[in-house]
């Protein structure tokens, strides 16, 4: 059988594109080695920060618009939650890159975004020298939820979904596309290629040095009320002199979640890769949690370790295949791409069926690496 589109990938960005796809009646099968929601890739752990005036570059807030906008359809559609409006409060030295990108990303945007006097947080602490900025349209998405959620309803759309089974390798010829997995070889006229921490064995050709890195999310038991959203506390994202480091307020049982966003362990082999609490890591983020959160236990109550898949620039790569213009792509999201997922979808599905999108993702492009 011959489909219209051939999804890679059916995690964070996969799963938005298949659910794209599906909708605008394309007939679309998605491959994935384990099942939409899985903790084995880039897209598990509960929560994900979703925050629109945004330090990293300002050229991303029209995508974040549309991302918000989606978030909330997909949350009607499926009649569920997904999204929470905690806010976000970005934290750091007022000419730090955190505070002044904030700053500067709403100044060209006409985003909503105030700031903060010391101890107008109740459940966090933060020095004197430090500023806060707080944006009140942000929040958390219930990541496995999303992706769940997009896999399910494409396939009330009409997806096909192909679960257990890994993508050996894929060609293009003509203008068709050929995959190989390892019980079957599929033809379609398009391919999606969205491998998360994958993205050097299905995009080798790209010649894109991209590098993985383990990251830990820890979990922190709390009696505190002003740790949990309804006593107050936003999602929170630090800037300090040993690294950034950020957090989510208590929602269920596990309390408080922490991690740090800089650094990280390279592995080479995010199958082999140890899922076991690295010691170092748990003591930085332990003492970021007594320094910030005070009143929380600092005895973790649950861990895991996730992949962050990093370009150079650290700004993701969402394109047409250079030589194959019949494949479209969205690799190295960089450890802030979930946000995003869910117009990466629509961006992937413009990309293949219509050749262009009308999103401005320029920037994304792979020949700035040239
Ligand atoms: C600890 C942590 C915290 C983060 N916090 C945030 C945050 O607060 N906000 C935010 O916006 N982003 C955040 N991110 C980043 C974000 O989660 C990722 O950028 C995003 O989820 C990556 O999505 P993806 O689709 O690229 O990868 P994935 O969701 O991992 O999907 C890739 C899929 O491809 C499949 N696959 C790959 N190769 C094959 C093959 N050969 N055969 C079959 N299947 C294959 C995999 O099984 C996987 O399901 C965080 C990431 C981590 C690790």
């Amino acid at each position: 059988m011959t489909y219209d589109c051939i999804v890679l990938g059916v995690g964070g960005a996969g799963s938005a594109a298949l659910y794209h796809l599906a909708r605008r009646g394309a007939n679309v099968v998605g491959i994935d080695r384990f099942a939409p929601g899985h903790d084995r890739g880039s897209s598990h752990g509960r929560t994900r920060m979703i925050r629109l005036a945004y330090f990293e570059h300002p050229d991303y807030v029209p995508l974040l618009r549309r991302a918000r906008e989606l978030w909330l359809e997909l949350e009607k559609e499926k009649g569920a939650p997904l999204y929470r409006e905690t806010g976000v409060v970005q934290i750091g030295a007022r000419d730090g890159m955190v505070v002044s990108g904030v700053l500067e990303a709403a100044r060209r945007h006409g985003l909503d975004v105030e700031e903060i006097e010391r101890g107008g947080l109740p459940g966090l602490a933060w020095p004197e020298s430090m500023t806060a900025v707080f944006e009140r349209q942000a929040g958390l998405l219930s990541v496995e939820e999303c992706v769940r959620a997009h896999a399910a309803l494409a396939q009330a759309h009409g997806a096909e979904l192909r679960i257990g089974e890994a993508v050996v390798g894929w060609s293009a010829d003509g203008d068709g596309v050929e995959v190989q997995t390892e019980s079957a070889r599929l033809r379609a006229q398009r391919l999606v290629v969205t491998p998360g921490a994958w993205a050097a064995d299905l995009l080798g050709d790209l010649g894109v040095p991209f590098r993985v890195l383990r990251k830990a999310q820890f979990w922190f038991a709390t009696e505190v009320e002003q740790h949990t959203v309804d006593g107050g506390l936003p999602c929170f994202y630090f800037e300090l002199d040993d690294g950034h480091f950020y957090g989510f307020p208590k929602i269920d049982e596990l309390g408080l979640k922490l991690a740090q966003h800089s650094g990280g362990t390279e592995v080479d082999d995010p199958f082999t890769a140890d899922r076991g609490i690295d010691a170092q890591e748990q003591a930085r983020v332990v003492a970021f949690l007594a320094a910030h959160l005070p009143g929380a236990s600092t005895t973790p109550t649950h861990h895991e370790v996730c992949f962050y898949t990093m370009t150079p620039d650290e700004h993701f790569i969402v394109d047409r295949h250079p030589r194959h213009p019949q494949v479209a792509l969205a690799a190295g999201l960089s450890g802030h791409g979930f946000k995003f997922a869910s117009v990466l979808g629509e961006v992937l599905c413009d990309l293949t069926l219509d050749g262009a999108t009308r999103h401005p993702i320029g920037f994304l492009c792979l020949s700035r690496f040239d």
